[in-house]
Parts: C-alpha cells; sequence; structure tokens
C-alpha cells in the first residue's frame, strides 16, 4: 500500500483513496490526477523502522544513511522517502545530504538494481603515477560483475595503485588481483592487529588520564608542558594546541569536542599508520584533551575509506565504557560518507549535525559555535596521539628533535618515486633530500628527483632544486608553499607535470562543495583550460587569483597552488606553445 509523505492540500485524502490534484487556478479538479511520485511506501517504511529503531535523531541522518545502504546496498529512493517520513524531515533534507556524499549510491524505484559488488579504484596522484589510469581500462573486462568507479585518495598511496573491492582494500593492484576479490567475495576490510587495550594499561595507559581527572595532575601544569613542547594541530592548520584549549575554555559551556579524523588530503596516511597500531595511546589523549575543556561529549569522526578502524574504534570505546573509563554515551564514533571538504572543521561539524559539509562563514569560529552551537575543541588523530607520551617525557625531549632550527617531530607520509615509502617520523625541518636519502632509502632504481609535493594536494609543487628547504610549518609560505599534513609525494623524471596538476585540480574539481562561485566554477575552468594544448598562462594566473582571494575556505583558495607551481617552475613543461 502506499500512502501520502506530503501532506500538502491535495494529498489530505483517506490512505485507501488515489491522491488527487487540484488543477491550479481553476478552482476544478483535474480528471486525472496523479501525485507527483511523492508516495510513501509503507513497506519502505516498516523495513526502515525495523532497522533504525523507535527514536530518530536529527544528526545521525547520516549514520542512518549509512545502515540503510549496509542493508539494502544502495539507497532505495522509497527507503529515502520512508525515511524523511520517519525523521519527519522535509524530502529535500535528505536528498540533498545522501546525494552531497560520493559514498551513498541512490537508485530510483524501478531502476534495474546495481552490479552485486563496488570497485572503487583511487586515482590520487600516487595511484596515478603507479599506473591506476591503465587499471581502470583493464576493470572493465569485469562487465555487470562489479561496478567500476573512479575515487579519490583512500589513504594507502604508500602500496598504490589501490582498489577497494567492497570495503576490503586491494593493495599495489592490478587486474588479477581485483578480479580474484571481486570473484573470491573478498569484499570485507581486515580488522587491524592493534595494541590491546590490556597491554596498553600494563605499559601505563590511561594513568596520565586518571591524574588528570583527579586533580593529581593539574590544566595549568599539563598545558604549560604541551605548550613548551609547542604541540601544533598536525591535521594541517599547525594551530598551537594548548592554545586552542584556552580559546575554548574561555567560552561558557556546555562544551563539545570533535576528533578530526577525516585525513582526505591527497597522500596522507599517517594518523591511519597511528590508529592501526596503538589506538589507545590516541583514545587516551582525545579523552585528556576533552577533560581540559571539560567537554561534554565527543565525537570521533573518521573517513568511510578506513572502515575496519571505524569498527575497531567503536568496540574500543564500548571496552572503555564497560571499564568505567569514559561514561557510556560521552564518545561517539561517526563515520563519514566520502566527502574530502568534511576535513574542514567547520563542515566536518555539519556533517556531525548529520548535514551536509558545507563549510560555514567565520566568525564566528568553532571554539565559539561549534557542534550543536556549542564552543567546540577540534583536533586531529595525531595531535592528541602525542599528548601522553610528551607529559611523560616532558617538552624538552620533544623539542630536543628537529632540524635546521626546527623543533619537534613530524609524521610524514611518503609516497611516489622512492624506494620506500611510508611513514616516515623525522624530525621537523628536515629537508626533502635528507628525509628521502635517510629515511626512505632513496629515490627508487631509475628515477631521479623532479619535484615534490611538500604538504599534499594542496600544499604546492616544489622543484628539484628547492629540495634542501626545511620542511615545517611557517618554512614553505615564502616558496607559495604549506607543509599540512606533512603528505609528501615525490615526482621523478619519468613523470608530466602537466598531468599531475591536472590530476590535482580535477580532485578539487570533484571535492568543491559547490557553495562558492570562485571555487565551483574556478576549478571546473582550470581543468578545462589545463586540458587545452596550449595553457593560457594569463587567464589561469588571473583565474587563480579569484580563486584563492574570493573562495568560502581553504580549499577553493589552495586548489590554484599545484597549477600556480608548475607555472612557476616548469614553464618551458607546461606552458608549451
Ligand atoms: Fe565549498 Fe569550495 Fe567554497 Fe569551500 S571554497 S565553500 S569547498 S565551494
Amino acid at each position: 500500500m502506499e500512502i501520502n509523505c506530503l501532506m500538502t492540500a491535495e494529498q489530505t485524502q483517506s490512505d485507501s483513496q488515489p491522491a488527487r490534484r487540484i488543477h491550479p487556478g481553476s478552482g476544478r479538479r483535474k480528471k486525472h490526477a496523479f501525485n507527483k511520485g511523492r508516495q510513501l511506501d509503507s513497506d519502505a517504511l516498516g523495513e526502515v523502522e525495523e532497522l533504525l529503531g523507535d527514536a530518530p535523531r536529527r544528526d545521525l541522518l547520516i549514520e542512518y544513511l549509512h545502515k540503510v545502504q549496509d542493508r539494502f546496498g544502495c539507497l532505495h529512493t522509497r527507503h529515502l522517502r520512508a525515511l524523511a517520513h520517519w525523521m519527519k524531515l522535509s524530502m529535500a533534507e535528505v536528498f540533498e545530504t545522501a546525494t552531497f556524499y560520493a559514498h551513498f549510491t541512490i537508485v530510483d524505484d524501478g531502476e534495474a538494481p546495481l552490479p552485486p559488488v563496488t570497485v572503487r579504484v583511487c586515482e590520487s596522484l600516487s595511484c596515478m603515477m603507479a599506473g591506476s589510469e591503465d587499471l581502470l581500462e583493464r576493470l572493465g573486462a569485469l562487465g555487470a560483475e562489479a561496478r567500476v568507479l573512479r575515487a579519490p585518495c583512500m589513504g594507502r598511496c604508500d602500496v598504490a595503485p589501490v582498489a577497494e573491492v567492497g570495503h576490503n582494500h586491494v593493495v599495489q593492484a592490478d587486474a588479477k588481483k581485483v578480479s580474484n576479490a571481486v570473484r573470491g567475495g573478498h569484499t570485507h576490510a581486515e580488522k587491524p592487529d592493534i595494541l590491546t587495550y590490556a597491554s596498553y594499561t600494563q605499559g601505563g595507559g590511561y594513568q596520565l588520564l586518571k591524574q588528570f581527572q583527579d586533580g593529581h595532575v593539574s590544566y595549568d601544569e599539563l598545558s604549560k608542558t604541551i605548550g613548551d613542547a609547542g604541540l601544533r594541530g598536525l591535521g594541517g592548520a599547525g594551530f598551537p594546541a594548548a592554545r586552542k584549549w584556552q580559546f575554548v575554555r574561555a567560552e561558557k559551556g556546555p562544551r563539545m569536542m570533535c576528533i578530526n579524523g577525516d585525513e582526505g588530503e591527497p597522500g596522507t596516511f599517517k594518523d591511519k599508520f597511528y590508529l592501526e597500531q596503538d589506538p589507545h595511546r590516541f583514545l587516551e589523549g582525545m579523552l585528556i584533551a576533552a577533560h581540559a575543556v571539560e567537554a561534554e561529549r565527543i565525537f570521533i569522526y573518521m573517513r568511510d575509506e578506513y572502515p575496519a578502524i571505524v569498527e575497531m574504534l567503536r568496540d574500543e570505546v564500548r571496552l572503555l565504557e564497560s571499564e568505567g573509563i569514559v561514561p557510556e554515551g560521552k564518545v561517539e564514533v561517526r563515520r563519514g560518507a566520502g566527502a574530502y571538504i568534511c576535513g574542514e572543521e567547520s563542515s566536518l561539524i555539519e556533517s556531525v549535525e548529520g548535514k551536509r559539509g558545507l563549510p560555514r562563514h567565520r566568525p564566528p569560529y568553532v571554539a565559539q559555535n561549534g557542534v550543536f552551537g556549542r564552543p567546540t575543541l577540534v583536533h586531529n588523530v595525531e595531535t592528541v596521539y602525542w599528548i601522553r607520551e610528551i607529559f611523560e617525557k616532558g617538552a624538552d625531549w620533544f623539542t630536543s628533535h628537529g632540524r635546521h632550527g626546527r623543533k619537534g617531530l613530524r609524521s610524514f607520509s611518503v609516497s611516489g618515486r622512492v624506494k620506500e615509502p611510508g611513514v616516515k617520523l623525522a624530525p621537523a625541518g628536515i629537508t626533502l633530500r635528507e628525509l628521502v636519502d635517510e629515511f626512505c632509502g632513496g629515490m627508487a632504481d631509475g628515477h631521479e628527483l623532479k619535484a615534490y609535493l611538500p604538504g599534499g594536494a594542496s600544499g604546492g609543487i616544489l622543484p628539484a632544486s628547492k629540495a634542501d628547504i626545511p620542511l615545517d610549518f611557517d618554512t614553505l609560505q615564502p616558496e607559495g608553499c604549506f607543509i599540512g599534513s606533512a603528505a609528501v609525494i615525490v615526482l621523478s623524471n619519468k613523470d608530466d607535470m602537466r598531468e599531475a596538476a591536472l590530476n590535482l585540480m580535477k580532485f578539487f574539481e570533484d571535492e568543491s562543495c559547490g557553495q562558492c562561485t570562485p571555487c565551483r566554477n574556478g576549478t571546473t575552468m582550470a581543468v578545462r583550460m589545463m586540458q587545452a594544448e596550449t595553457w593560457d598562462a594569463d587567464t589561469l594566473h588571473d583565474l587563480s587569483e579569484v580563486m584563492m582571494q574570493a573562495s568560502i575556505c581553504g580549499l577553493g583558495q589552495a586548489a590554484p597552488n599545484p597549477l600556480l607551481s608548475v607555472m612557476k617552475h616548469f614553464p618551458d613543461e607546461v606552458l608549451k606553445q
């Protein structure tokens, strides 16, 4: 039976009668009236209610969409209508959210069912350099066996190219490996082999949290140590962690905390690395930071590309609840849905609230007005990961590391043309040349250093002649670059700089949230111009200037960086006449 979903004037008939539409302006009823397709399927409503329970929460819309998709393989429009009805939301709210996120697949009622397996092939720069285009072409042979899609960075740049079969990452992928995974039904992510709660506590874990909560360690003592160590936001912005605490504490409570585990910057995989090894060090740091600002609730927002980590964190948080370390319900692990922009803190907060991840205009800043309008502390995974170690070993221990006048440690995610890619914990201020030679086994055989990205897709590109600049916050600005999340991608004489810059601009075009014109249209126009045989340098510079000056958020402001870099450093190669 179908009943009306929207209770408009023409739709208030009894359930058993067909809806009749009033002909606008005539006052007469149209003879062959019909409802404009917004019908509620009571079976679908029953399925939604059975799956999701009986107490809808507006902020859980994205979680509900995940649950429905996990159960039915996609989002049928009948389920979206049922969800809107169940949550007492407009259809527009549900649809605009479902369509915003790349990982939701909407299938119209009556449309042919999807192939049983979805394969996503990463096309970001490191994977492109490792042959993802060729892989995509070869996977065409799977035909109806699988739906093959292009996808952005999956955080496996050190083992590129990567394809995701269902939720299973096939690394150093080739067509044979991917086909075997599809045909063998290998679609689940493997659980990481973590340092367990028992082992972590045996090593003194959760003692600092307890001492801080008991008052044996004071806020002043803790924040001074973290401040003296110079711990900065390691998600990319580099804002001093202890100063963030001060700002949030200065606001009237109740306060909130969000962990940014979105890690979508192409080339970045350090958060994943730490979470897969020692998640309780992260969880303890998170709880310490939350206590520092007296946060009532904590949201851990993890990217959907790390499904095994999401599950593992949910398990470990439940364990902490059962151990009495955290009150039940205080910590919620939220699953993103494939939107790079949700790494921007205000977009992340919108997403936590169950909405599209559109960046907010600032001020007010999230420290003043964050989740549910409350002052909110937002920290990256790695930032809080260091808290316990810095406190136990002291600020001097942390600052004793560093090179070329810089202090501290940085976790570089290194990929591209090096012998040993991976996460490299190295002194802040190390140069690219030192990083490659001392930590990565040198350049890959047959490759000569040509260029590198010091900070992922948005951090710009530098030529080999600038491989001796210290890599750290504040050191790369004179070059028009920044270190961001320390995602270093190394390019060689075998790589084409036009192709590299175009790949990055296409990424920004795909990931632009579309809210503001300079970014939405600017990235599209730049891609079009960069696909032309000859680049119009003057117009590309003008376009870049508009994007940098007039875009609302960092995505649009930084999108031209790789383009400007290659025009500046490789003019002979990219500005062909
Ligand atoms: Fe959205 Fe781009 Fe504007 Fe940011 S700059 S708000 S991503 S359109």
